[in-house]
């Protein structure tokens, strides 16, 4: 019970990575609140979560609206008794190369990630630094905080940016005994990622055994997708790490793909 009575805000938990992150969190002992777009898809999980015993909300947000937020976090805190931990996971995928990316689609993969990242810490940070029992912030960036892909301009751009949001919280926050760290995957067998094989196939022209092989895992030590449940183990264990000797940091969870 490493996370016992600890309270979990995860955005985009009713799926992939977030969704496993909850399940771990739960089993660990700490109070989830399911905060995510889809409405009946969090409340599906957060039922999940207590049918299995813990304690569980769904909670409908959308990251980028100001309002919602902030709404979404008071009711968690009163739900729960405040908040310990962040997870800024909520994340969508767009591709296209950079000449025939809309405006619309920038605006709207940036307000997303970073935004939303933006909101939901502004927001928790008031009850972390209020409850004065310290916090955890965790990023969801990506081996593309770190590297750059074809056709993620957006996606690039913004999980970069997060390790900006992530060192400066980490410094604010540690009169605060808040720590704040960005937990960046490879790829991922999620909704996210099977959306984008065929994507991807059609944009570069070549088959989805390619993308898999040849973009996707190309850089790999093993040629392999990292797990919901690699990304969920290194969220418990910053989550409970002892001390801020580990924040302001991002770690690659990657297979190798991307190496410090
Ligand atoms: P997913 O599609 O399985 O889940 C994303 C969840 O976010 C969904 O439940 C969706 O409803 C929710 N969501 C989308 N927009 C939202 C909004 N505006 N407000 C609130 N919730 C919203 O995706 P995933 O693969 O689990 O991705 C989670 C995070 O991990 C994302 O930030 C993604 O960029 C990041 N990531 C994923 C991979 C991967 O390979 N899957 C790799 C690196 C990083």
């Amino acid at each position: 019970m490493q996370l016992k009575d600890k309270v979990a805000f995860i955005t985009g938990s009713a799926s992939g990575i977030g969704k496993e992150i909850a399940i771990v969190y739960a089993r660990e002992g700490a109070k989830i609140v399911i905060a995510d777009l889809n409405k009946e898809a969090a409340e599906a999980t957060a039922a999940e979560l207590v049918a299995g015993g813990a304690q569980a909300i769904g909670v409908a947000v959308d990251v980028t609206r100001e309002d919602q937020v902030d709404a979404a976090v008071e009711q968690a805190a009163a739900a729960f008794g405040g908040i310990d931990i962040l997870i800024s996971n909520a994340g969508i995928q767009i591709v296209h190369p950079v000449e025939e990316f809309t405006f619309a689609d920038w605006k709207k993969m940036l307000a997303i990630h970073l935004d939303g990242a933006f909101l939901t810490t502004r927001a928790c940070l008031k009850h972390m630094y209020a409850q004065g029992r310290g916090g955890t912030v965790i990023y969801m960036g990506s081996v593309h905080s770190k590297e750059a892909s074809l056709l993620k301009a957006p996606y690039v751009t913004a999980k970069h940016g997060l390790i900006g949001l992530c060192k400066t919280v980490a410094k604010e926050g540690a009169k605060h005994n808040v720590r704040a760290n960005v937990i960046c995957p490879g790829f991922v067998r999620t909704p996210l990622v099977e959306k984008q094989i065929p994507e991807q196939a059609r944009a570069l022209g070549i088959t989805e055994e390619e993308v898999i092989k040849n973009v996707m895992l190309k850089d790999t030590v093993d040629g392999e997708f990292t797990t919901v449940d690699d990304v969920a183990q290194t969220a418990l264990f910053l989550a409970s790490f002892p001390s801020n000797a580990l924040t302001g940091q991002s770690i690659v969870v990657s297979h190798g793909w991307f190496m410090q």
